[in-house]
């Protein structure tokens, strides 16, 4: 099968990648479906830009970004160059460029109210009745389950899906540097050309040569401060959490057959379906849906749905408290009910776990597997002190109870 390229190669600038090479037409298709699109009105870290003001990025370039880490893996990785089809190599680039074009606005509030996982839209858009399906499906009836088969990670080679997902992978070695980069985090940055020039494929498993130990050592670091500085910021977990909060009074108000002035149709088929909503009924929902929402409950009678909106639009957040006794829990929550907060909304308790990097078995894909001069495959636990301690601190096996509540 013969890949149809585009007259001449295209390039995006990038901050972080320098550029993004675009050679086939069906990735530059893709990009500009409209579901590829919507992703421009998603941001990559959801609520962060609350807290690092910079942090606006967009999935969309995330999904660039994504996709270019996998064209080189592709073509610039000599062992990955030679072991696949073009075939294959067209599939991991479009799997890497559409693997988060189901998330939602907000994905981890949002999916408390509508408890389906984002990859499952994922997997639903590539596979049924949308732009994406419809230019997959010109390669042939097959090619739209191939693909999403690598995010499912069910195709029958798991070298591709290892390319798009496992422990370093185009997915994660974009969005570390991105964030970084748009936080202003520079202890998340990483040596990608390192990585990329030691990566190997031994027994069909990603390996990497042990000459390139530090620079595997600085990724797993870097994705250690990552979470501690960025991911798991408490302020920004509070956005998140009024976010919830308001999602779901207004679902409650919904289901109880509430007299909205004005009814909030978009979100009515997340509110009714506990499963999969339709292509269509997903595509409408973006991060400017919930805002728009927000603008309307202000007008709203319901004084809980009109706080929890005022909050989120002018950030007006809750205070948290590291606590770890239920005693002050409880007086938390009796505090809050005198005042008239109904802690149903007005109280939340998190214990962010932050898996940095775990131990696993020897030759488990999922693993960071490091090839040792004379041929042998060691899980990078073996042969790093490093990543050791770090598998093994309370960072990685147990969160601190952290507690959410409006000051009053
Ligand atoms: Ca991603």
């Amino acid at each position: 099968m013969k890949f149809e390229k585009l007259n001449e190669r295209k390039v995006s600038r990038d901050p972080i990648l320098g550029y993004i090479n675009i050679d086939y037409k069906i990735i530059w298709d893709l990009l500009n479906s409209k579901e590829m699109q919507r992703l421009r009105r998603i941001h990559q870290l959801g609520g962060t830009f609350q807290v690092f003001p910079s942090a606006e990025h967009s999935r969309f370039t995330h999904s660039l970004g994504t996709y270019e880490n996998a064209r080189r893996i592709v073509e610039e990785v000599k062992d990955v160059k030679n072991l696949l089809s073009e075939e294959d190599k067209v599939k991991v680039m479009c799997a890497a460029l559409l693997h988060d074009i189901g998330h939602g606005p907000f994905s981890h509030a949002f999916e408390s109210i509508h408890p389906v996982h984002h990859e499952k839209y994922s997997v639903q858009i590539i596979e049924k009745n949308s732009e994406v399906h419809q230019i997959l499906k010109r390669v042939n009836p097959d090619f739209p389950n191939d693909v999403s088969s690598i995010i499912k990670k069910t195709n029958e080679n798991p070298l591709l899906s290892q390319i798009v997902s496992s422990q370093i992978d185009a997915d994660r070695m974009d969005y570390l540097l991105r964030d970084a980069y748009f936080t202003g985090t520079p202890y998340g940055y990483f040596d990608v050309e390192r990585i990329l020039r030691v990566m190997k494929v031994t027994n069909n498993i990603i390996t990497f040569k042990s000459s390139g130990i530090s620079a595997i050592e600085n990724y797993v670091m870097g994705r250690y401060h990552m979470y501690n500085q960025v991911y798991y910021h408490p302020t920004s977990i509070s956005y998140e959490i009024i976010i919830l909060k308001f999602l779901h009074r207004f679902k409650e108000l919904y289901l109880n057959n509430y007299k909205f002035k004005q009814v909030p149709s978009i979100l009515v088929p997340f509110f009714i379906n506990e499963d999969l909503v339709s292509n269509e009924e997903h595509f409408l929902l973006d991060e400017s849906t919930i805002i728009h929402y927000a603008k309307n409950a202000m007008n709203e009678d319901d004084l809980i749905l009109k706080d929890l909106a005022r909050r989120l639009l002018n950030r007006d957040l809750f205070k948290y408290k590291v606590i770890d006794n239920e005693e002050e829990i409880e007086k938390i929550k009796q505090e809050r009910i005198k005042n008239g907060f109904d802690p149903k909304y007005y109280l939340h308790q998190e214990r962010p776990v932050q898996v940095v990097y775990k131990k696993y078995g020897r030759q488990d894909m999922t693993a960071i597997n490091i090839l040792t001069p004379n041929g042998e495959i060691k899980e990078l636990n073996e042969v790093s002190l490093v990543v050791k301690a770090l598998s093994q601190s309370r960072y990685t096996n147990k969160g601190e109870l952290t507690v959410f509540f409006p000051l009053i």
